[in-house]
């Protein structure tokens, strides 16, 4: 029996990165996984692939987000596979491609759409279907409390919107022992930051600079932090943005 045994779970951006690495650690803890991906079906197969030949159970849901009724989407198509929720994490996310000088209306509106209004409406319209006890998890970033990176003040904007759902979503599920929680990772080695650590000379010994740890942190190193918060153990935890930077901000 694992922790989550029993347990359902909806991971959005599961097909590759930090969300794969979630929904494979839910996965090992007995939950089945809904795996949610935008347009990477073959990523996501091998998610599915990958928990099920660890023993788990897990099912692929594709719908793009920042799209009009994304959030109406993913829950029918979820609908289809299961009949309730216990464990929503809000993990796909873009990052702005541009600096602050050259980032445009479109780019900022879509940044918006995907890590913000997405996350919001998943959690109003899944709000029915998360069962009482249940768990919300939402993949902040280290960058909504440090001016670390400064360029990337539109994508940190949004990350410091979802931190303030985080917040109030607590308070309005909190009567039902339902968690609600901010993760903040720092810099993960996934594709979001593969041009940054692999394709710059120093990106790798920059990023491992920042972390008091001295080293770029993997999906790995989140995907156990949200397995303390979807776990039994992290029922009295709540409202809570989780500083997951290996001290990054220390
Ligand atoms: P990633 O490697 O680029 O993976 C992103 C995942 O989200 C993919 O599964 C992708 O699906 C999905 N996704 C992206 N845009 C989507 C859309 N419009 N509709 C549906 N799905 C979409 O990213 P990551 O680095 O793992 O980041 C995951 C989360 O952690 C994000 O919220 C990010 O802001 C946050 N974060 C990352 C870092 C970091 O250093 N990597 C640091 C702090 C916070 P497809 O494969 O189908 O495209």
């Amino acid at each position: 029996m694992g922790a989550l045994t029993g347990k359902t779970a909806l991971v959005t951006g599961a097909s590759r990165g930090i969300g794969r690495g979630i929904a494979e650690r839910l996965g090992r803890d007995g939950a089945r996984v809904a795996v949610h991906y935008g347009t990477n079906e073959e990523a996501a197969k091998e998610t599915v692939a990958a928990i099920e030949s660890a023993g788990g159970s897990a099912f692929a849901i594709g719908v793009e987000l920042g799209t009009p009724g994304d959030a109406e989407r993913v829950w029918a198509e979820f609908d289809r596979h299961a009949d309730g929720v216990d464990i929503l994490v809000n993990n796909a996310g873009i990052g702005a491609s541009r600096p602050f000088e050259e980032i445009e209306e479109k780019e900022y509106d879509r940044l918006f759409a995907v890590n913000v209004k997405a996350p919001f409406f998943l959690a109003r319209l899944g709000a029915d279907r998360l069962r009482d006890g249940g768990r919300v998890v939402n993949i902040s970033s280290g960058l909504a409390r440090s001016a670390l990176m400064p360029n990337l003040v539109a994508y940190s904007m949004t990350k410091g919107a979802l931190d303030v759902l985080t917040r109030d979503l607590s308070k309005l599920l909190g009567p039902r022992g339902i968690t609600v929680n901010s993760v903040a990772p720092g810099v993960i080695d996934t594709d979001n930051t593969a041009e940054f650590l692999h394709g710059t000379e120093d990106g790798q010994a920059q990023a491992a600079a920042f972390s008091a740890l001295g080293r770029v942190g993997t999906p790995a190193d989140v995907a156990d932090v949200v397995a303390f918060l979807a776990s039994d153990d992290g029922r009295w935890v709540t409202g809570h943005w989780l500083d997951a930077t290996g001290g990054s901000l220390t």
